[in-house]
């Protein structure tokens, strides 16, 4: 695994693990075995298309780690999507299961292709056809998917189905994300925005704000971004601009969340709301706020664009949206970075609570997956911070030194092999 690009996500990985490894002092053995990814499948597979033909399709699946449970990750359709790209996002779900501590590895998987051109039966071939093709890799004590860019709750019934029907029996543990009716956990589609905003609420006590002084700039109004804009605005906080890919919008009184919502929904963009009004996208990222949460897309915050940051904390929702350089300049700014393995756990959280219920057989209200979400994200948000202090390490730096000593610890424990 090789890359030098400030925007290539398998060379962001290796650089944040390497600075992780210097500074925890990792022996050379343990350094050279988490640098790879444990396990890598590429299928080729063929498709029948609406209109007969057959179509080879390409798809991955990578482990990185499994030394503290079950590989666990995402599973992205994409066309642009590549070997190295899953490999660094393996690593990543390595390092924020282990930052959450849920009992389980790393994993990504994907395929290439571009969904918006093909129709909802050609994905559903296509999405049990690849099923087929890492059926032995997957399992509830193996190797657990989940939806990422481009999939959902329907595309993980159709694994699940897919995987039951070899084994002969209902395996709903094998998949999360799954409709509730399929054994889907309630509070799963809020997790990751609640888990951003709830670890916003204690990086909100070490600058003595409250919700209600806190000015919010979100970028990406989709599940996490929009989730987050809800539950936010929900508590009192006053979100100031919604950034969105086709342009952006303002209200310095805070913009009204369920009406934009509504406006977006008729209209396909948030663009011409009359609850505010419009802004630049590339300047709305610099407008000062206390809080600027990024949930879009990965590179957003560069080298080039970091210096005009105009927040006190950032909260990363989206995976990998600031690149190495801009870390640099962010802690010159003395900007609070909520990390992505911290600030984006919640929805790998609450996909454990779906593994666990599954296996259990027995499913909890939304009450409890809330307030035990609420105690995992509580307790990882204060481990990478005191990690920080104790080591004098930024936020980044620490949680994946917190991350790598948990891997380490249990690899060295069952054997290195693991
Ligand atoms: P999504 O597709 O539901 O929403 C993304 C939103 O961002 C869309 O509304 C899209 O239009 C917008 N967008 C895309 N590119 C943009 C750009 N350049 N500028 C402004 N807006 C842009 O995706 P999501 O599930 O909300 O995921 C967002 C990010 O969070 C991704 O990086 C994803 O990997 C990460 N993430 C998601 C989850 C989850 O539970 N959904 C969990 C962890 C991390």
């Amino acid at each position: 695994m090789s890359g030098t690009n400030e925007r290539s996500a398998l060379s962001i990985a290796q650089r944040q693990f390497d600075a992780a490894a210097d500074a925890i002092g990792l022996d050379d053995s343990l350094r050279a075995v988490l640098r790879e990814v444990k396990r890598e499948l590429v299928v080729h597979f063929p498709v029948e298309m609406d209109d007969g033909s057959f179509r080879v399709f390409t798809g991955f699946r990578v482990q990185h780690n499994i030394a503290r449970g079950p590989a666990k990750g995402g599973l992205r359709y994409h066309p642009a999507m590549t070997l190295d790209d899953a490999r660094a996002l393996a690593m990543y779900m390595t390092w924020k299961t282990a930052v959450a501590d849920v009992p389980f590895g790393g994993a990504k998987g994907g395929v290439i292709c571009d969904p918006n051109i093909l129709s909802d039966g050609e994905l559903e071939r296509l999405t049990r056809r690849y099923t087929a093709q890492i059926l032995d890799f997957i399992g509830p004590d193996r190797d657990v998917p989940a939806p990422d860019m481009n999939t959902n709750e329907r595309t993980m019934a159709w694994i699940m189905d897919t995987y039951a029907m070899h084994a002969g029996h209902a395996t709903t543990a094998v998949v999360t994300g799954k409709p509730m009716e399929l054994g889907g956990s309630r509070g799963r589609k809020e997790a990751t925005g609640r888990g951003c905003m709830m670890v916003t609420l204690n990086a909100l006590k070490r600058f003595g704000l409250t919700p209600e002084t806190t000015r919010v700039v979100i970028q990406g109004f989709g599940n996490v971004g929009g989730m987050a804009a809800r539950l936010m605005a929900k508590a009192g906080f006053r979100i100031v601009a919604i950034v969105e890919y086709d342009g952006a919008v303002r209200n310095d009184n805070g913009l009204d969340i369920p009406a934009l919502e509504t406006w977006r929904r008729e209209n396909g963009s948030v663009n011409g709301f009359p609850g505010g009004e419009a802004i630049d996208k590339h300047e709305a990222m610099f407008l000062e706020c206390e809080v600027l949460l990024p949930a879009a897309t990965e590179n957003v915050i560069t080298s080039e664009n970091a210096a005009k940051l105009n927040c006190r904390i950032l909260c990363e929702g989206a995976n990998g949206p600031t690149t190495h350089h801009a870390d640099e300049i962010l802690a010159r700014k003395n900007i609070f970075v909520i990390p992505d393995i911290l600030a984006n756990a919640g929805g790998v959280t609450v996909s454990y609570f779906e593994w666990v219920q599954d296996r259990q057989g027995y499913f909890w209200n939304e009450e409890l997956v809330n307030s035990r979400l609420g105690e995992i994200m509580d307790e990882s948000f204060d481990a990478v911070v005191a990690y920080a202090s104790r080591h004098n390490v930024d936020n980044r730096t620490a949680a994946y030194m917190l991350a790598l000593d948990r891997v380490a610890t249990a690899m060295r424990l069952r054997g290195i092999y693991a």
